[in-house]
């Protein structure tokens, strides 16, 4: 961007948190909650801040700073991922911590809300770095974590190897092997099946029913995917086999687009191999910017957050819009679609395959018993289904955006649990 080209309009500059509490306050709106409850739950119970030291490779020491942001656990344990990015932050944490809380209300898992991470760019760091990085991590937060206190898992710049290492170095200093202290693992030490490609798959499942739900084919519907990673090119995937349309999918080099629809599985996806999706020879190339604006039945942002903005909410021309990343539409884009009749059905719902296979993960490491795929696949499909007809529920009886909706559902669930158990002392 030039110097001359308008930046960000200032409401823009809006923290993950001020977004999560102005969505809860909407919500809050339609219901009938104690203002009290409201008012805790525009808080966080704690935010823990550590510092990491790593001995880097040529063996030097260098600080690197963590956090864990604790929502609420009124309904079960803290439960959300770790990120490994260089603009993670404590407000940021707050934010999606608050967003875990509601997407495990919304889906009815006994889980709260938490979400955490370390202020790095995991691809300045070598494997044995990043592993030394992960278990010190791990030990730093062990006080507060726990398969019964909070459960992490993989998230932005995470994966299941780094899961593995975290739940290594928890059991090592624990003297008992505890899978359920993280999900997200490799299958072999205690990771359920499907949980790898869940949230795209969930974002599949919800993309199919919204379709659905306003009477439109699948095998007519053009769907534009920003971000071909695990959440994005799962979805894309999905939807492929079921007849719908990829028209573009994108990686942060740029856009693919083929009008008569691309295939998916020939695409290799960013983690499979970073810089293939911008290198694979489509009929058209595009910036990530006009993937966006793509004239697309279903645009679904599945890369990073804040990216429909009240720059670009305007200049959108999809008929729907599908959330696979968490908060990637700002308040004021928000405002913007709801005043141009375009659904967006929230992250909160559409990616919370991810968690609900935590959940599953969770169950089967309590249990020390493995799920097939199968089982896995049917009961996501199931939690989705119950999940999107209690929002769709909400939807026509209050007359309000899908998020409003999802919201209610959660914040319902939420509220009642405080009133229930009250406030101690
Ligand atoms: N990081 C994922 C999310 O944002 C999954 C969290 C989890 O499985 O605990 O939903």
């Amino acid at each position: 961007m030039t110097a001359a080209e308008p930046t960000t309009e200032p409401e823009e500059e809006e923290s993950a948190v001020e977004t999560a509490r102005r969505q809860l306050e909407r919500a809050a709106a339609h219901l009938d909650v104690d203002e009290g409850i409201v008012e805790r739950l525009r808080h966080p119970t704690s935010v823990y801040r550590v510092t990491i030291p790593l001995e880097r490779d040529d063996g030097t020491r260098e600080m690197f700073t963590g956090y864990r942001a604790h929502h609420d656990s009124v309904r079960g344990p803290y439960k959300g991922g770790l990120r490994y990015h260089p603009a993670v932050n404590e407000e940021e944490c707050v934010g999606l911590s608050m967003w875990m809380t509601w997407k495990c209300a919304v889906m009815d898992l006994p889980f709260g809300g938490a979400k955490g991470g370390v202020v790095v760019d995991p691809k300045d760091l070598s494997t044995d770095e990043k592993e030394r990085l992960t278990r010190r991590f791990a030990e730093e937060l062990r006080p507060v974590i726990g398969p019964m206190k909070d459960i992490p898992a993989p998230d932005m710049g995470t994966d299941p190897e780094t899961m593995a290492w975290f739940m290594d170095a928890y059991s090592m200093q624990e003297g008992e092997t505890t899978p359920g202290v993280v999900t997200g693992k490799p299958p072999v030490i205690g990771g359920s099946q499907g949980r790898e490609k869940s949230p795209g798959r969930s974002v599949g499942i919800i993309t199919a029913e919204a379709v659905d739900y306003y009477d439109w084919e699948l095998d007519e519907t053009t769907v534009a995917v920003q971000g071909f990673g695990s959440v994005g090119a799962n979805a894309a995937r999905y939807l492929d086999e079921r007849g719908a349309s990829i028209v573009a999918v994108s990686d942060i080099d740029g856009a693919i687009y083929d009008p008569d629809g691309l295939d998916t599985n020939d695409v290799e996806d960013h983690d499979e191999t970073p810089g293939m999706v911008s290198g694979y020879d489509a009929p058209q190339s595009l910036t990530n910017e006009e993937l966006l604006e793509l004239d697309v039945d279903v645009l679904i942002p599945a890369a990073i957050g804040n990216v429909l903005t009240g720059d670009n909410a305007r200049n959108i021309n999809a008929e729907m819009i599908v959330e696979g990343a968490n908060g990637p539409t700002t308040s004021t884009a928000d405002q913007i679609f709801e005043n141009r009749d375009i659904p967006v059905i929230p992250d909160i719902l559409a990616n919370a395959g991810g968690v609900t296979v935590s959940y599953f993960e969770w169950l089967q490491d309590i249990n020390r018993r493995a799920w097939s795929l199968e089982r896995v696949h049917e009961e996501l499909e199931t939690e989705m289904l119950r999940a999107w007809g209690a929002v769709c529920e909400e939807y026509e009886r209050n007359d309000v955006t899908w998020r409003d909706a999802a919201y209610i559902v959660a914040l319902q669930r939420i509220a009642e649990a405080h009133e229930a158990r009250g406030l101690w002392p």
